[in-house]
């Protein structure tokens, strides 16, 4: 692993210049220094968690997880129920939206989780403040992406119903 005195990018020791910014890079780092990168990154990891605003799970938020379960139960119901009219990539498209609005039902009320796989893979690599930056920024939109899965799968089971009767 190599550090870019440029930048402060992680770069594979195999590159030569820096990705980021173009730099030369120096020789590689040493375990020792690897090790301190890894602990220094967890650290701050571990400040994000304590800002409890990203993990805080509100009434709404249950709300929205129980909207789209119980969207996902509709989905089945009419999925088993009007089969006959069904075609194999319409069934796809369905089953998508519901893996979908289950996955968002569960990440919605339980932020940590998405948390920790970032965290896991901060412990696997020292990588660039960006990344962490993303995981804050995932945080921060997971109402917003439960919101627009919620509008989404809840038009499209509108629309199937309607289509029952058109
Ligand atoms: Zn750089």
């Amino acid at each position: 692993m190599k550090k870019c005195i440029q930048c402060g990018a992680i770069m594979e020791n195999e590159n030569e210049t820096c990705l980021e910014c173009g730099t030369k890079l120096g020789p590689a780092l040493t375990e020792e220094e690897v090790q301190h990168l890894k602990k220094a990154f967890l650290e701050r990891a571990t400040k994000v968690e304590e800002k409890a605003d990203f993990f805080y799970v509100s009434k709404q938020d249950k709300i929205v997880s129980v909207l789209l379960l119980c969207g996902v139960v509709m989905h089945m119901l009419l999925l088993y129920t009007i089969k006959q009219v069904e075609t194999e990539n319409y069934r796809l498209l369905v089953y998508i939206i519901m893996i979908w609005m289950t996955v968002e039902a569960f990440n919605v009320v339980n932020p940590k989780i998405t948390w920790k796989i970032y965290q896991m893979r901060f412990s696997l690599k020292p990588t660039e403040p960006k990344e962490l930056h993303a995981a804050e920024i995932a945080l921060h939109l997971r109402r917003g992406i439960a919101f627009v899965t919620l509008f989404a799968g809840g038009s499209f089971l509108i629309f199937r119903v309607l289509h029952l009767f058109i």
